[in-house]
């Protein structure tokens, strides 16, 4: 075993990045940094229909955005395991010189035929001991030792498993190619891994793979196998049915660190009352001891009110920064970081900022036809629109002037402010809900206001009509 820590995290390319990884690579990096360790990332990409050079990348990226960074001293790889297949070979040969494995020369169907007859599913050990030798179509496998395997596990303490129940497993098909048991062992033995911290999914390989560390004199590496998250049905997440790419919810205008800190939280809690912790918090205090065994519930609920928690603790420049490239291009930025305060308070996600306040940025905001019905058939609309017109075309533009005055105008026409803030909300943004008006106004300026004002009226028709 090598001096310092030495994790992995080892995914195989999918084509995106699954919320669960991205949590099991978290779990491996807070580890490795606080350890002073290594974290590998290593493609598992022996999978010919599944080696896409940009779904490498796509992973690398993925894993820069919860900010594990490639470029950080404690990040190795990525490695191909591919790249390794002859090692994985010669593991192989060195077992079967042994006599830790051997020959087969069954097929599938023998195999499944002997298993009929007999009433015990799966391979029944025939070729041990016929002693032959490698040739086309025959396959390696392990001579699974008598006894047990305890497997000792950081998140689920001892977990026995009899060796009875662990059959022959196969290390290298017919056709010469490596299988995922060989493959994945013999990488972690060659990168000199201390701790596999990985999805609960592979406790089962665990034991066949512990046996192929010991069967080659090494010390099996700290084992850590993190729940599985679930849906709000306590279904396992599934791409076909949940929200499971973590490309969707950065696309869709979450913060990396609210992610982060929300998938961290899926088993594992920081010590003190809050929930929402920076990284440094985090990476102090992360002990796998502490993960819970239960599935943990990916609630997308709790992932929004945490983003929308670190969106408001924003700087405010730094939340327009961020706006940006969720805004369409043509938008001047100046602009939207004259509203962008109103809107930080009120959205959830990025993404959520744009379609608020589009009114700012185009001639003739979309209006909203349910929005117009309900508030410009009213009585008060026209006189409200007309007095506003008159009133905005001279007072002093800002934001507190423009409440008052409309105000005044609600108190002569016998309405509260909220009413007559609709017809002119409506009038000016297409909505009746939006970021606060007044405020909105003044962005907006005191021509296009009044151009929109009197559009509407016209749009309403003749008086009386
Ligand atoms: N390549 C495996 C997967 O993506 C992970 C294997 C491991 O972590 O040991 O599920």
């Amino acid at each position: 075993m090598s001096e310092s820590p030495r994790l992995r995290f080892a995914p195989s390319p999918t084509g995106y990045f699954h919320v669960g990884g991205a949590r099991t690579a978290l779990y491996n990096w807070a580890l490795a940094r606080r350890l002073g360790g290594t974290f590998v990332l290593r493609i598992e990409d022996t999978d010919e229909a599944r080696n896409r050079p940009e779904w490498v990348t796509g992973i690398v990226d993925a894993l820069a955005w919860i900010g594990i960074d490639s470029g950080d001293p404690a990040f190795e790889g990525p490695h191909s395991q591919r790249a390794n297949a002859a090692s994985h070979l010669a593991v192989a040969t060195q077992l079967f010189e042994a006599g830790k494995a051997y020959y087969c020369d069954l097929t599938g169907d023998e195999i499944r035929a002997r298993a009929e007859a007999s009433g015990k599913p799966g391979y029944d050990g025939y070729s041990r001991d016929r002693g032959l030798e490698a040739a086309p179509g025959r396959a390696l496998r392990f001579r699974v030792p008598d006894g047990e395997t305890v497997v000792h596990d950081l998140v689920r303490s001892e977990v026995r498993f009899d060796n009875a129940d662990v059959e022959d497993f196969v290390l290298v098909r017919g056709d010469g190619s490596p299988m995922f048991m060989l493959a994945n062992a013999v990488d972690d033995m060659t990168m000199d891994i201390t701790h596999v911290v990985r999805a609960e999914e592979h406790l089962s390989n665990t034991p066949k793979q512990q046996m192929l560390w010991t069967a080659l004199g090494r010390t099996p590496p700290v084992w850590a196998h993190v729940p599985v998250l679930v849906n709000e049905k306590r279904q396992k997440l599934s791409k076909r049915r949940d929200k499971v790419a973590l490309e969707q919810y950065r696309d869709a205008g979450y913060l990396p660190e609210a992610m982060v800190n929300y998938l961290m939280t899926l088993g594992w809690a920081p010590s003190g009352e809050s929930e929402i912790v920076p990284w440094s918090t985090i990476e102090a205090e992360f002990r796998l001891e502490d993960v819970n065994h239960a599935p943990a519930f990916f609630d997308e609920k709790k992932l929004a009110a945490f983003n929308g928690e670190y969106i408001r603790a924003l700087p405010p420049e730094e939340f327009v920064r961020r706006c940006v490239p969720f805004l369409p291009a043509e938008w001047n930025p100046h602009r939207f970081a004259e509203i962008a305060e109103h809107v930080q308070s009120r959205v959830v996600t990025l993404a959520d900022a744009a379609p608020m306040v589009d009114f700012l940025f185009v001639d003739d905001p979309d209006v909203d036809e349910s929005s117009w019905t309900k508030t410009m058939t009213t009585d008060v609309a026209r006189p409200i629109l007309e007095r506003a017109i008159e009133v905005y075309g001279e007072c002093p533009w800002d934001a507190d002037t423009l409440k008052t005055t409309l105000e005044e105008i609600g108190t002569e026409l016998g309405v509260k402010l909220g009413k007559a803030q609709a017809p002119v909300r409506v009038a000016v943004t297409g909505r009746t809900v939006g970021p606060p008006l007044f405020e909105s106004l003044e962005v907006l300026g005191r021509d296009e206001t009044c151009r929109r004002l009197v559009a509407s009226l016209e749009r309403m028709g003749p008086a009386g009509g």
